[in-house]
């Protein structure tokens, strides 16, 4: 049998591997840089390394570790018959890579929400146009864009530091980009450090951005990042110097970054946060529009599952990008150029639109534990599978 270091060299020289074949597969390598180096293996020797390296793990001893590579070696063997050609159904798809079976959600949760939305939002008219009257009231010029990120980020540190150890030297650096299809990615770059960009594609909006920064650094990605780091520190599993995208580790990263901001600040906060953000912002606001604006952002949570449908409905139905594109203007409150950028995401996602809504129910479910700091804790700093996430719940 190979010692526990062998098996985790043999992993990450796997995931370089299947890389070379499949680029986007590793989001973050921070360790040995020789163990990445490019061996030139075919699809086929890399399967046959995929099986007698799930064979070592099945001795494992370790269970936490061995449940946490059993999965995350079922998402590389996935990989590797997408990359020769098989053809599997989006649902095995889906559940080879993140170890979760997205269920359809009801429209209606949606029409609930829309329902709900129509006696909150002021005004008359179409919903869609009232929506955006009260967002045009948070919109912010691009120049105050960076400053407020700052500020945003050091509260969301304090506040997190106050709950969770992280090391002095730990730190986010923000960098604007275009041209992408998120609005937000966390590049970690080890030793505690971030890089984290913002998208500028789209107008910013003030209340957006508590969500973003708390989703990509504190409590969320960053921070995630920095304890799984420590698991390679103290106990050598280096296996956590990587960090793939299409593999059921993304379930637990976005489940915690989508309840980041929640989890770090109670509802009643975020309003008279925003309001002291506002002069900040350049804008000129009141707490009842405040107040509103969250009210309205709670409704909107339950249109989360739009995109879920959307894309069942593109890579599971075959429909056509007109019939998404209708789909997601219908129920989710968005004009045309904001559909085309969410059809863009959900093609350029595929099955990862999944971590999000997966993620974050099973994640929130975990959270109704009466100790949530110290669940919120244990998904920080341990290496926990969707199927154990669900036992949490
Ligand atoms: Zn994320």
């Amino acid at each position: 049998m190979l010692g526990s270091m062998e098996i985790a060299e043999r992993y990450v020289r796997l995931a370089h591997g299947i890389n070379s074949h499949h680029q986007g597969f590793i989001d973050s390598y921070v360790g040995n840089p020789v163990w990445a180096e490019n061996t030139a293996k075919t699809p086929d020797d890399l399967e046959m390394d995929c099986l007698a390296l799930e064979t070592e793990i099945a001795g494992m001893t370790d269970a936490a570790r061995q449940a946490f590579l059993q999965v995350q070696t079922r998402a590389m063997r996935t990989i590797l018959r997408l990359v020769r050609g098989e053809k599997l159904s989006y649902l095995e798809e889906v559940r080879g890579l993140y170890d979760v079976v997205p269920e359809r959600v009801p429209e209606s949760t949606f029409q609930t929400a829309l329902a709900q939305l129509e006696t909150v939002l002021p005004g008359s008219g179409d919903l869609m146009g009232r929506w955006q009257a009260l967002r045009e009231q948070f919109r912010i010029v691009p120049e105050h864009l960076e400053p407020l990120l700052e500020v945003i980020n050091t509260e969301l540190r304090a506040r997190t530091k106050k709950i969770f150890n992280l090391p002095e030297h730990e730190n986010i650096h923000f960098q604007l980009v275009q041209n992408k299809p998120w609005a937000g990615y966390n590049w970690f770059l080890g030793q505690a450090v971030s890089r984290v960009e913002i998208n500028t594609d789209l107008p910013a909006y003030l209340h957006t951005l508590p969500d973003l920064v708390a989703h990509e650094g504190y409590p969320g990605h960053h921070t995630e990042r920095i304890f799984k780091e420590q698991l390679k520190n103290k106990y050598s599993h280096a296996e956590h110097d990587l960090q793939l995208l299409n593999a059921p580790e993304a379930i637990l990263a976005e489940g915690i970054a989508t309840n980041a901001l929640e989890f770090i600040c109670t509802p009643h906060e975020l309003p008279a946060w925003l309001l002291e953000l506002a002069p900040k912002a350049g804008l000129s606001l009141t707490l009842e529009q405040c107040e509103l604006m969250f009210t309205a952002l709670g409704a909107q949570a339950n249109l989360r599952g739009v995109r879920t449908n959307a894309a069942l409905m593109l890579h599971q139905d075959g429909a056509t990008d007109d019939a998404v594109l209708e789909y997601l203007q219908q129920f989710m409150l968005t004009n045309s150029k904001q559909a085309t950028k969410a059809l863009e995401f959900i093609k350029h996602a595929r099955g990862y639109i999944h971590t999000y809504t997966e993620g974050y129910q099973l994640v929130h479910g975990a959270l109704r534990n009466a100790e949530r700091q110290m669940v919120f804790g244990r998904l920080l700093a341990e290496p926990i599978t969707p199927s154990q996430l669900q036992a949490m719940t």
